[in-house]
């Protein structure tokens, strides 16, 4: 039988009627544990760490959008990438694009170097740098692309197919494009990671986090670590990004024309440098975007044409725009990297990646797209 769409899937993979009273939407199963009918007698319902209906439900959703046979939801992003590493042993190597989310550097460089797991972070934008820094203790190749704030893409086709040679595991952190414009397993990828607070719920109300795979073994490992470490999500938050999910279609479309629209607007704007959209020609890779992308999505950043003091003004005049840190809701936010998100990545090492004092990133939502770019204007000119 020929696979339903992507829309048809986010409305409906993984959620049959429950059987007990047809209820059409997936209950919040709000128990910590089953009821069995003789010791050891049960309906393969024991205990809501290992199982529970609603997270099921939501874990086979989220891969089928990703074209993927298994789904291993976390209580946040983080959770789910600390399981990633908890696959390691001291001595193990990890390669690490270098303009990674903030937090991901942090667990890696603070919390997991102390138990002897290796990191080497570097631009794998640059394809010849995976030869430079690879190592034959290297067990994992860490993608996300685009990247966090800057926006440059690194070809997961071209890096998937190098690292598979060498027997390492990819894993993309597809936050940012969301299965409905990037589909990394497609392009060779074992694992997909999301922070699910971001545009897989899409109404910044849930903190949560899953990884993907094909690999069956993997996926037990996984499951295994989710039951035995225990950062699950609450049942609540699952049943919400269902609820998001279910839009997750439409709403990209709308986050996409709306960014278009700003970015575009913002590149001949008389106080604004410079533009990064991966969907303008002038994103130096636009044409790699448009090969493993089918579409842009919803962030961007512009460098104001000023200094710090003008950046955090312009930040303190938008009104529809909130100012704060995350993405992917369907309200606009903005923010300064280099003072919020990126706080925690030393100064140098900022500065080397290009998020200045005047890089101001935003999370385009999808409200009428007049007044983003009014408000935007506003701001600019004081
Ligand atoms: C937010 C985010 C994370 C971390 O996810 P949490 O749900 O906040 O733990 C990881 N990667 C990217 C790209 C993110 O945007």
């Amino acid at each position: 039988m020929k696979q339903p769409g992507f829309g048809t899937r986010s409305i409906h993979a993984g959620q049959e009627p429950e059987p007990v009273t047809g209820s059409v939407m997936i209950p919040i199963f709000q128990t910590s544990t089953y009821a069995q009918k003789a010791p050891g007698e049960h309906t393969g319902y024991e205990y809501a760490r290992t199982h529970n209906p609603t997270r099921a439900a939501m874990e086979n959703c989220i891969a089928s959008l990703e074209g993927a046979k298994y789904g291993i939801a976390f209580s946040s992003g983080l959770a789910a990438i600390t399981t990633c590493i908890q696959t390691l042993k001291a001595g193990d190597h990890v390669l690490c694009t270098d303009d990674v989310y903030g937090g991901t550097f942090r667990l890696f460089e603070r919390v997991m170097k102390k138990f002897n797991v290796e990191f080497t972070f570097c631009d794998l934008s640059k394809p010849e740098n995976f030869e430079k820094n690879v190592k034959s203790s290297t067990k994992i190749l860490w993608i996300e692309s685009p990247t966090n704030p800057t926006l440059k893409l690194l070809d997961i086709e071209q890096l998937s197919a190098k690292a598979r040679h060498k027997n390492i595991r990819v894993i993309v952190d597809n936050t940012f494009m969301s299965p409905y414009f990037q589909q990394p397993l497609a392009l060779g990828a074992d694992v997909v990671m999301h922070s699910s607070t971001k545009y897989l719920n899409g109404h910044s109300d849930v903190v949560g986090g899953i990884l993907v795979t094909n690999d069956s073994g993997l996926a037990d490992e996984y499951r295994f670590l989710q039951n035995s470490v225990g950062s699950v999500p609450a049942p609540l938050d699952c049943f919400l990004i269902l609820r998001g999910l279910k839009t997750l279609h439409l709403r990209m479309q709308a986050h996409q024309k709306n960014a278009l629209i700003l970015a575009e607007y913002l590149s001949s704007h008389p106080h604004v440098e410079s533009v990064i959209y991966p969907g303008l020609a002038s994103h130096p890779q636009h044409a790699l975007a448009k090969k493993q992308m089918s579409g842009f999505g919803g962030m961007m950043c512009f460098r104001a044409k000023g200094g710090l003091e003008f950046t955090k003004s312009v930040l303190s005049k938008t009104r529809v725009f909130t100012l704060a840190e995350s993405l992917g809701g369907v309200e606009s936010l903005v923010e300064h990297p280099a003072i919020m998100t990126h706080a925690s990545m030393p100064q140098k090492i900022r500065e080397a990646l290009g998020i200045t004092d005047n890089l101001i990133r935003l999370s385009v939502g999808v409200e009428d797209a007049q007044d983003l770019v009014d408000d935007i204007n506003q701001a600019l000119m004081g």
